[in-house]
């Protein structure tokens, strides 16, 4: 048994413009700290494009084709002022999506224990009529949507510990107690959605951390909002909206979490997985936009997947 690894060359050819966070240069920190020696027995995978029928679980299809339509042939095309498109943005959306539908799906086979998708655009902004904050189309829901619906899954879980709420995720799930979502985020930051008063059908728990929480902060709400939640939530699947952006070298928000924290959350995800789920657990890259510490993160979070 094995950790699968998806990426694909196209996610590096999404260009947002020049001086943007979400850089191919991300992408390309976390690939080059996964190929040192010790991610050698990580199983490589090319990600597929996702099919529509998949997107347009998460999203409207209107939303999907309108999307697609407006990436230009050459520049760029903005749909609003921190999300861009440019000539390559689709097939990377497409890929980004593709891959944690991959993952889903050997994940479930057995194929292995669990997976990693490195990939960008970004997705848990993506709300099902709209692209925001650097996300395209909303990776983890599509991944999550096509547990339950092809694979027959009852119950499946998203994790976020990327240092802002992910909106979109929340969006499509708030209505549907057979999915599950919890996120822990700087609060106020962008997007301003994630009060730990929002809580679906409930089957959403936001745990909003302020400025400068770190460590200790950071693990207590995991440790007691979260976890417990999932334990009486019995996740079939678990899938992580993996940002890195809440690590303390960050340049977009200010809170203080070390690699420490990521191996740490990462375990307690492994273990939920395994008492629920069979293990079945795939993670996907969401942010973080200091290259070394995005890399250093990344490579913690992987190396306790392969440790699983
Ligand atoms: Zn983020």
């Amino acid at each position: 048994m094995t950790t699968l690894l998806y990426t694909h060359p196209a996610c590096l050819e999404h260009d947002p413009g020049p001086h943007h966070p979400e850089s191919p240069e991300r992408l390309r920190a976390v690939l080059a700290a996964l190929d040192a020696p010790e991610f050698a027995p990580l199983e490589r995978r090319e990600a597929p494009e996702a099919a529509l029928d998949d997107i347009a679980r998460a999203h409207s299809r209107g939303f999907v084709e309108r999307l697609l339509a407006a990436v230009p042939v050459a520049g760029h095309a903005s749909i609003d002022a921190d999300t861009v498109l440019s000539p390559q943005s689709g097939e990377a959306a497409l890929r980004a999506a593709g891959a944690v539908v991959a993952a889903v799906d050997a994940v479930v086979a057995g194929q292995a224990d669990n997976a990693f998708c490195a990939v960008r655009p970004p997705g848990h902004h993506a709300e099902p009529g709209r692209a925001m904050g650097f996300c395209l189309f909303n990776n983890v829901a599509i991944g999550a949507l096509r547990a339950r619906a092809v694979h027959g899954l009852a119950r499946v879980a998203v994790i976020d510990f990327d240092v802002h709420h992910g909106n979109g995720t929340q969006a499509r799930f708030a209505d549907d107690p057979s999915l599950f979502y919890a996120s822990t985020h700087q609060s106020p930051l962008y997007p301003g959605t994630g009060s730990a008063s929002e809580t679906g059908v409930g089957n959403i728990v936001n745990v909003p951390l302020p400025p400068m929480a770190g460590s200790a902060e950071f693990r207590q709400g995991v440790s007691r909002e979260i976890l417990p939640a999932l334990d009486r939530f019995r996740p079939e699947m678990v899938l992580i909206s993996a940002g890195f952006d809440a690590h303390k070298r960050d340049p977009l928000a200010q809170l203080m979490l070390d690699e420490s924290d990521y191996a740490w959350v990462t375990e307690e995800l492994i273990e939920i997985a395994r008492r629920h789920a069979r293990g079945r657990l795939v993670s996907t890259l969401e942010g973080g936009y200091d290259l070394a510490a995005l890399a250093a993160s990344a490579a913690v979070h992987v190396g306790a997947l392969m440790a699983a």
